[in-house]
C-alpha cells in the first residue's frame, strides 16, 4: 500500500461508521489494497454521489395522516445508470442505504452490466399496513423521488419486503407523471414488474436460481455432487424459496429454515414445495410446519449441514456464531450477511464463502434482461431467459474463481478486485471533469 492510500484509509476510518457501512468499507479497502488502486479513484469510490432523503405524508385507511421517511442513495454511475432495489424494513436508514448502494456498484460491475449502483427504501414495517395503504405509500414515495429516478438514470427493483406489485405501482405512478407521449416509453424505470406490465418471465426466480447455480458451480469445481447434501436457508422469501427449489431438484436436502417468525428443522429433510404451500396459507410464516421441530433462533446457523444460505438480512454471521458453523460452504443470497469479523473466522476454518456480489447477482442480471426487453419492445421466453442467466452467472463465477486461484485470495476479495478494476478503467479512460 502506498503512503497516500494509507492516509486515505485513516481518513475514512476516522469517521465513526457502524454496521453494514463498516463492512462494505473494509471489504472495499482490502481489495483496493490488493490491486493498489489509484488513490484518486479510491477517494471517489469511498463516497456516494447522491443521497436523497424524502419525508412524505400519506393518508391512512382511518383518515389519519402519517409521515414516512424514504431514501435513495446513488453510489456511483461510472459504468451506467444507478441500479438497485428498494426495501421496506425498519432497519432502513441512510447508513444501510449507503452500504447497500455500494454493494450494488460492485455487483453490477462484476456482472459486466452497463450499470452503476444505488439502493433505497422506506423505514417501515410493511406488515403493519393494509394493501391499499402500502399502495398509497409506494405511489407517494415515487412521486417524492420524482426525477431522481428514471429509466436511463436510476432504475429501482424489488428488495426485502417489496415485490412485483410494488414495482407495478412505481412504474404506473412514474409513467403517469410524464408528458403523455413519453408515458409508455418509461416502463423500464423499474425492473421486477409483473408479467403483464413489462415484467420478465423468470425474474421472480432469477436471484434464487443464481444462488443455486453458484452452489452448483462450486460443487463442480470441488469435484463433488449436490445429491444428498444437507442445506439450511435463512429467509424463505423470493431468494430463499427459489434457491431451495432448485437445490432440491438436484437431490440436495433442506434440513432447516429460519424466517422472521421463527426457525424449524428436520434432519431427515423438509419438502420445499410443501413448506412453500404451508407458508402461503399461514400468512407467510413457516412456524409449526408439520413434521418439523422448532429451533432456538440463536442456534440456527450452528445446525448440522453442508451448505448454509443466508438469504435474509445483513450482519447475520458474526464472531458470535462463526466458530460454531458446521457448513463447509456459505452461499450469500442476502446482501452483507457475513460481517468482516465473522468472515475472518470462517476463512481461518477453511470454510468457503460465495460472496453476495457474485452469489445473488442473478437478480440484477435478470433486471438487466427486463430493462433490455422493455427498451427494445421485445418479449422474451422463459427458457431463453434462464439460458442467458446461466451463461452470465457461469462467466462471472469462473472469472472470480480463476482470479482467486491466481492471486491466492479468497472469493470475496477476488470478486471485489475484478469489480473495482472495471470501474477504475472507466475513470482512467475518461478522466475527471473538468
Ligand atoms: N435487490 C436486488 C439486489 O440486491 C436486485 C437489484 C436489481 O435488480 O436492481 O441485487
Amino acid at each position: 500500500m502506498t503512503t497516500a492510500t494509507a492516509d486515505l484509509k485513516k481518513v475514512t476510518k476516522k469517521v465513526p461508521i457502524i454496521g453494514m457501512m463498516d463492512n462494505v468499507m473494509e471489504q472495499f479497502n482490502s481489495a483496493a489494497d490488493h490491486i493498489n488502486l489509484h488513490q484518486s479513484i479510491r477517494k471517489i469510490l469511498s463516497i456516494t454521489n447522491n443521497e436523497i432523503l424524502v419525508n412524505f405524508p400519506v393518508k391512512m385507511d382511518n383518515g389519519d395522516v402519517e409521515i414516512f421517511t424514504g431514501y435513495r442513495v446513488q453510489h456511483n454511475n461510472a459504468l451506467g445508470p444507478y441500479k438497485g432495489g428498494l426495501r421496506y424494513h425498519p432497519t432502513v436508514d441512510i447508513d444501510a442505504a449507503r452500504a447497500l448502494a455500494m454493494w450494488m456498484t460492485w455487483k453490477t460491475s462484476l456482472a459486466g452490466l452497463p450499470y452503476g449502483g444505488g439502493k433505497g427504501g422506506i423505514k417501515i414495517d410493511p406488515s403493519k399496513y393494509s394493501q391499499s395503504e402500502l399502495e398509497r405509500i409506494t405511489r407517494r414515495f415515487t412521486f417524492a423521488l420524482a426525477d431522481n429516478i428514471g429509466p436511463e438514470h436510476d432504475i429501482p427493483a424489488p428488495d426485502v419486503n417489496t415485490n412485483s406489485q410494488t414495482m407495478a405501482w412505481i412504474a404506473d405512478t412514474y409513467m403517469s407523471t410524464r408528458p403523455p407521449a413519453e408515458r409508455t416509453a418509461n416502463q423500464h424505470v423499474v425492473t421486477g414488474k409483473p408479467d403483464a406490465s413489462g415484467g420478465l418471465e423468470g425474474r421472480d426466480r432469477a436471484t434464487g436460481y443464481g444462488v443455486y447455480l453458484s452452489i452448483k458451480f462450486w460443487a463442480d469445481k470441488s469435484n463433488t455432487s449436490l445429491d444428498g447434501k444437507k442445506f439450511i436457508v435463512q429467509g424463505f422469501g423470493n431468494v430463499g424459496y427459489w434457491a431451495a427449489h432448485f437445490l432440491e431438484k438436484e437431490g440436495a436436502k433442506l434440513v432447516a429454515v429460519q424466517d422472521a417468525t421463527g426457525s424449524i428443522q428436520n434432519q431427515n429433510g423438509i419438502s420445499v414445495e410443501d413448506l412453500f404451500k404451508y407458508s402461503q396459507i399461514n400468512d407467510g410464516s413457516i412456524v409449526n410446519f408439520p413434521d418439523s421441530k422448532t429451533v432456538d433462533t440463536k442456534k440456527f446457523f450452528t445446525l448440522d449441514c453442508d451448505i448454509c444460505i443466508p438469504a435474509a438480512l445483513g450482519n447475520q454471521i458474526t464472531k458470535e456464531n462463526a466458530h460454531q458453523i458446521k457448513a463447509r460452504l456459505i452461499a450469500e443470497g442476502a446482501n452483507g450477511p457475513t460481517n468482516v469479523e465473522g468472515e475472518k473466522i470462517l476463512l481461518e476454518r477453511g470454510i468457503t464463502i460465495i460472496p453476495d456480489i457474485l452469489c445473488n447477482s442473478g437478480g440484477v442480471v435478470g433486471s438487466y434482461f427486463e430493462w433490455l426487453q422493455n427498451r427494445n419492445g421485445e418479449i422474451w421466453q422463459l427458457d431463453e431467459v434462464m439460458a442467458k442467466l446461466d451463461k452470465k452467472m457461469k462467466e462471472s463465477f469462473n472469472k472470480v474463481f480463476d482470479y482467486a486461484i491466481n492471486e491466492t485470495v479468497d472469493l470475496r476479495t477476488a470478486a471485489f478486485c475484478i469489480a473495482i478494476q472495471r470501474i477504475e478503467k472507466a475513470y482512467i479512460q475518461r478522466g475527471i471533469f473538468p
